[in-house]
């Protein structure tokens, strides 16, 4: 039984899932290669699909899917409703963690992660999470679908086969829920230019910290980036929900994240990392543009980020910018 638990300190909720502790990769040393049981047939694989319950969704011609959306078999959220938070005594607050959980299957391949998908792959990619958000945005308990990729161990992956996550929760997250703030308390005029659009515009005026610009969608190495090649991926045309922006826009992301994931690994090598898709919440009209963060892995956050917030990042924006630059020359 998962629950959520709310936290009078951060004010942020936090899930209990007990049951998800039993899978024996859970613990496993953050540095050993993501192989969770390698007796085990990958369950991600084409020929395994009873491993998983049945797709909710695939894509490609019949009898050789080339994306797959199949719930969680260890779910964190689970069941409709929304949010029912129960007191108990002064502070204490929980409430069941209803909600949704699928899992992403980025292709049949066992060895190809998001920086080896043709154009077409990464297109389908981005459809069928367009689609899901879609879905989930029609289900009137679910407020926010956080969609996810980790790759790689240190990046909190347990099975090899590269694929996403989507988390559907009965709560608008702390992390959403300032950015949403921020870009509401930016809103200069009505008509202008929203935060990441203002941004976008100034970056591209500077041109420094630009590492790929498609036309369509820009990356760029955040000015305030707090850890080593983080990278930032937004539209040029600002749309608040990603399950509303333009086929194109999202055909254009999936290319653009292939791109540039594909230059860490020559520059970085294999390092793990997480990307982060962040949208408006579900039947939400705000003052948002969705857009995407890619997260390398090169450092753990240690005591003094933990405890205060504050990063301390070692590669400056521009040193970052220019190194993704070069390796694509
Ligand atoms: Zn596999
Ligand atoms: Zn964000």
């Amino acid at each position: 039984m998962t629950e959520l638990r709310f936290n009078p300190l951060s004010a942020r909720w936090v899930t209990v899932a007990g049951e998800r502790a039993s899978r024996p990769s859970d613990f496993l040393p953050r540095q050993l290669p993501v192989e969770a049981e390698p007796l085990r047939p990958c369950p991600f694989c084409p020929g395994n699909e009873e491993a998983t319950p049945p797709a909710l969704e695939s894509y490609g011609p019949k009898g050789s899917w080339q994306v797959r959306v199949v719930p969680n078999l260890y779910p964190a959220f689970a069941g409709s409703g929304p949010l029912r938070p129960v007191e108990v005594g002064p502070l204490h607050r929980h409430a069941p963690a209803t909600g949704i959980h699928e899992v992403l299957v980025l292709s049949p391949h066992h060895r190809m992660s998001w920086a080896d998908l043709s154009d077409a792959q990464a297109g389908l990619v981005m459809a069928a999470i367009r689609d899901r958000l879609e879905d989930h945005a029609s289900q009137s308990g679910v407020e926010y679908t956080q969609v996810i990729v980790n790759h790689g161990r240190e990046a909190g992956a347990s099975i090899e086969h590269p694929h996403g996550q989507l988390l559907g929760i009965p709560f608008v997250p702390g992390e959403l829920e300032d950015e949403l703030s921020n870009f509401a308390a930016h809103a200069p005029v009505q008509g202008g230019p929203g935060l990441l659009q203002t941004v976008l515009e100034e970056e591209l005026r500077l041109g420094e910290r630009i590492v790929v610009d498609d036309g369509r969608i820009v990356v760029i190495s955040p000015y305030w980036s707090g850890s080593p090649y983080e990278l930032l991926i937004i539209p040029r045309r600002a749309v608040s929900h990603l399950d509303r922006a333009a086929p194109g826009d999202l055909a254009a992301t999936g290319r653009v994240l292939r791109d540039v994931l594909s230059r860490l690994r020559a520059l970085l090598g294999d390092i793990a990392y997480n990307l982060v898709f962040h949208t408006a919440p579900h039947r939400r009209e705000a003052e948002f543009c969705w857009h995407v963060h890619v997260l390398p892995k090169t450092a753990t956050a240690a005591g003094f980020e933990q405890g205060t917030g504050v990063r301390i990042n070692v590669v400056p924006p521009e040193r970052a910018t220019q190194q993704l630059r070069e390796i694509a020359e």
